[in-house]
């Protein structure tokens, strides 16, 4: 059976240091049982280093191109792997971001040892040839070796819970998603290679509808809402630990 991801993208929550390391601890304690997931939680960047005492697996938001230098405002891959980071969330559609600096971010990512979590998905549903340009806008030239360090996740737009349609996609949509992911990574690295990139699943993902994206092929989720319940994320966690098919 494959390793599960459960990635938990807190955004802009909690507000303080303190809550921000009870839900960890919280979160921590509800999860640890589940061996066969890799809980990832990726909080704000002020409180990376309050939760780096604790064990649980941290990623970050977001990341620099570059490791150092004159860029106000900005935190470099370096600096996050400095406070325990190991995983990265890169080109989430809340931040906007061109195609080009997401491929610049993930390479500056991967030098550093951080593990990218590279976000891909179409702004209107019903719309493949959107979905298969923005993968190819998205991924295309990353070399091999970098791609193959990755995780990818499906995330269409129209499906992140805060949006204007904010519901999950159906298990259809998933699936047929999927398929499109997995041919385009299989041809742009290879099939050993491609076969072994984990694909995730984002958007109003909670207790209630994660089998319905394990089924449809995701290698685990990435979690924005419900990851601030400790006892909706452990319960989307135990979903993965004991699902068989994949
Ligand atoms: C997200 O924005 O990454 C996300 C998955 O949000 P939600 O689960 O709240 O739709």
């Amino acid at each position: 059976m494959k390793q599960m991801f459960c990635v938990g993208n807190w955004k802009m929550n909690p507000s303080t240091a303190r809550d921000a390391f009870r839900l960890a601890e919280a979160i921590a304690e509800k999860t640890k049982v589940y061996t066969r997931v890799t809980t990832v939680l990726c909080p704000p960047f002020p409180f990376l280093a309050h939760l780096s005492s604790l064990s649980v697996t941290l990623g970050a938001q977001d990341c620099h191109t570059e490791q150092k230098g004159a860029f106000t405002g900005e935190v470099s891959p370096a600096m996050l792997k400095d406070q325990g980071c190991r995983y990265v969330v890169l080109g989430h559609s809340e931040r906007g971001e061109t195609d080009q600096m997401v491929k610049e971010k993930v390479r500056a990512a991967v030098r550093v040892g951080l593990v990218p979590i590279i976000c891909v998905g179409e702004e209107k549903p019903g719309t493949p040839d959107v979905l298969q340009e923005r993968l190819r806008l998205r991924l295309e030239g990353i070399p091999a070796q970098t791609l193959s360090k990755s995780i990818i996740v499906y995330e269409p737009v129209w499906a992140i819970s805060t949006t204007k349609e904010g519901r999950g996609a159906s298990e259809k949509d998933v699936s047929s998603a999927l398929l499109l992911f997995h041919s385009f990574l299989e041809e742009e690295v290879g099939q050993r290679l491609g076969s072994a990139i984990p694909i995730l699943y984002g958007g109003s993902v909670n207790e209630k509808n994660i089998l319905s994206f394990l089924r449809a092929g995701a290698q685990g989720a990435l979690v924005g809402g419900a990851s601030l319940s400790p006892k909706e994320f452990g319960s989307i966690a135990s979903s993965m630990q004991l699902y068989e098919h994949i």
